[in-house]
């Protein structure tokens, strides 16, 4: 169960700041879907918070500015717009992707893009494709009676599990991507179920062709590790390289040590390197992925039979 004294809801930086120099014992809220059943379910025990900030409100954390390399998606933005909106549907494919697998309308409309992060769950979804689309991430403290902000790639932002670069009152304001018109992508993920799943592995990747080669690859996951990676010996692999599946099968077997996680690993292992896989397959805009999974199986069992029978 979750109490509170007071709720501010301030409309600005400005504001913000002022209200938590005064006030003391402040914590943020956003969409209140990682908090709330967090209180919920106890895992928290009893949760009593003086000051509650719900900062989705702030117009800075609001901002939405597309131009033609850079985007700015401020950390308030919800998961249903990353869904709906027609610029991020044709400017940052993989983003609509996410969403698809995100929980559930009612979730969406509330659950934000900064809360997601800053809560840094190795299971969270918008990291992976965040990273993918070489995210900056923008904070705000309030140092000498000034509001000071500092950019920094998301990499450094999340530093573990649960923890993020983060101090006392500063607070995430925005996210900088880069404009990825004109690439192909792709996220998926797997869980314990089908709907409303938490990701056991999730991959989010995304393609740029010249001439039948890859121009630019970049593909990241999530689950198997404290925080999502980016898979940087498959991306070097397949650079310049030209779209072979053979080429993508041997990719797919360079970054499966990033699992860490101690149980089921050999599970983790097999799903990873399909997804992998599947999630270029898909990027490239391929429908015969099953097939092509199928065929590389085969592959993998005949030769193991030439060299062990
Ligand atoms: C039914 C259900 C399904 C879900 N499905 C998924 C799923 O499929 N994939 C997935 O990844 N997650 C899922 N989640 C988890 C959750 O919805 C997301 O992590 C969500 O994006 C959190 O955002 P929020 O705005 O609700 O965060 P909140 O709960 O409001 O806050 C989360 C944390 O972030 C801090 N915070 C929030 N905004 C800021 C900011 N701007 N600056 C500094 N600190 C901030 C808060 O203090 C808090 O510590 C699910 C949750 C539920 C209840």
């Amino acid at each position: 169960m979750l109490r509170y004294d007071n709720y501010f809801i301030p409309k600005t930086l400005k504001e913000y700041f002022e209200l938590t120099t005064k006030v003391k014992d402040c914590r943020i809220v956003a969409g209140c879907t990682d908090i709330l059943p967090w209180a919920r379910e106890g895992r928290g025990g009893e949760v009593f918070l003086k000051n509650v900030v719900d900062v989705s409100r702030i117009k800075e954390l609001n901002v939405f500015n597309f131009g033609t390399k850079k985007i700015l998606l401020g950390a308030a933005t919800n998961y249903q717009k990353l869904f709906l909106d027609k610029k991020i549907r044709k400017s940052l494919k993989v983003l609509p992707q996410v969403s698809v697998w995100f929980a559930d309308d009612q979730i969406r409309e509330l659950a934000t893009l900064g809360g997601n992060i800053v809560n840094a769950s190795p299971a969270g979804d918008g990291m992976p494709a965040l990273l993918t689309l070489n995210t900056n991430v923008t904070i705000a403290k309030f140092k000498n009676k000034k509001i000071i902000k500092e950019k920094m790639p998301l990499e450094k932002f999340v530093r573990g599990r649960n923890k993020v670069a983060l101090k006392n009152n500063d607070i995430l304001v925005n996210f900088e991507v880069e404009n990825t018109d004109g690439y192909g992508a792709c996220f998926e993920k797997v869980g314990h179920r089908r709907s409303l799943v938490i990701s056991t592995v999730c991959v989010s990747s995304l393609v740029k062709l010249n001439n039948n080669k890859f121009q630019d690859i970049r593909v990241a996951v999530g689950g198997v590790c404290e925080v999502p990676t980016r898979l940087s010996k498959t991306e070097k692999f397949l650079k310049g390289k030209s779209i072979d599946e053979n080429n993508i099968y041997a990719a797919s077997m360079l970054d499966l040590d990033v699992i860490k996680s101690r149980s089921r690993r050999e599970y983790r292992k097999e799903v990873l390197q399909n997804f992998i896989i599947r999630s270029i397959l898909k990027s490239l805009g391929k429908n015969n992925v099953e097939e092509t999974i199928q065929r590389f199986d085969n592959k993998v069992k005949s030769q193991m039979e030439s060299t062990y029978v």
